[in-house]
């Protein structure tokens, strides 16, 4: 995927939290049809700079161009409704809320806090079709009617891609999709993840090396809000500088 354009860039993003540089300068780019994981241990600022690609957090400075536009200015909804994927993570989920509301919400763009929207949209058939046809997708569709609080949670997990997948989007934003998920679980998100790039690049924060190793066409090393390497799963191996940070060997 070297040749292909990029179709998510980020310029020199930083954002700080007092003293503390969360994300540093950082610039990386995700090009169609490719797998890019962001790796790095906890604490390096990974989940910062994915909330300031999908707008949830506010960049100090730097700038986010998405499919040719520079989104920067845009809020989250804006941004989601561009076809900028939403971070992939459980507690955007409204537990006390079914499946199928969930979804919902997510193909309108919205957060599951934002129930104000909900009511008049509850019966629209379209957004219940294409939300159906997410959960179907993840294999929820039996469990649309649950309360979400009553999902496993590797099933939330699934509820989470489903409703990332609601709007089409154009970039995946995933941030540990397989955390928690157990051997079998990651194995299957992983086959779900390597199928999901052919609809749209990823950009793929996960601490699961055998599953970046497996998926990634290249991994992008973040410590301390600074990326300190880029390249393929063979060069981040062999980097000696990556396996003192962060693979420990
Ligand atoms: P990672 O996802 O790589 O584990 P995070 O982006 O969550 O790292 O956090 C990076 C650093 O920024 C951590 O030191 C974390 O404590 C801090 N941090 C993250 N979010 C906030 C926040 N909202 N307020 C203050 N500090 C934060
Ligand atoms: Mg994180």
């Amino acid at each position: 995927p070297t040749a292909e354009p990029a179709i998510l860039q980020l310029k020199n993003l930083r954002k700080s939290f007092g003293a503390l540089k969360a994300t540093d300068d950082v610039s990386l780019t995700l090009r169609r049809g490719e797998i890019h994981a962001l790796i790095g241990p906890n604490g390096a600022g990974k989940s910062t700079l994915m909330r300031q690609i999908a707008g949830g957090m506010k960049s100090d400075s730097g700038t986010v161009h998405f499919a040719g536009h520079d989104v920067t200015p845009l809020s989250t909804v804006a941004r989601a409704r561009a076809g900028l994927g939403r971070t992939f993570q459980i507690s955007s989920l409204a537990m006390e809320y079914t499946v199928l509301q969930n979804v919902m919400l997510g193909a309108l763009g919205h957060e599951g806090g934002a129930m104000r929207f909900f009511r008049p949209v509850m019966a629209r058939t379209d957004l219940i079709e294409q939300a159906m046809q997410a959960l179907q997708r993840v294999g929820l569709e039996n469990h649309a009617a649950k309360r979400t609080s009553d999902l496993s949670h590797g099933q939330r997990r699934q509820l989470e891609v489903a409703v990332a997948l609601t709007l089409s989007p154009k970039v995946f934003l995933m941030d540990e999709p397989m955390a928690g998920l157990g051997a079998s679980g990651s194995k299957r998100m992983t086959g779900f993840l390597d199928g999901l790039r052919s609809e749209a690049p990823i950009l793929l924060v996960e601490h699961d090396m055998d599953a970046v190793f497996a998926l990634a066409d290249r991994i992008s090393v973040l410590v301390y809000g600074r990326i300190i390497a880029s390249g393929t799963a063979e060069q981040i191996k062999a980097d000696p500088v990556v396996r003192e940070a962060y693979l420990g060997a």
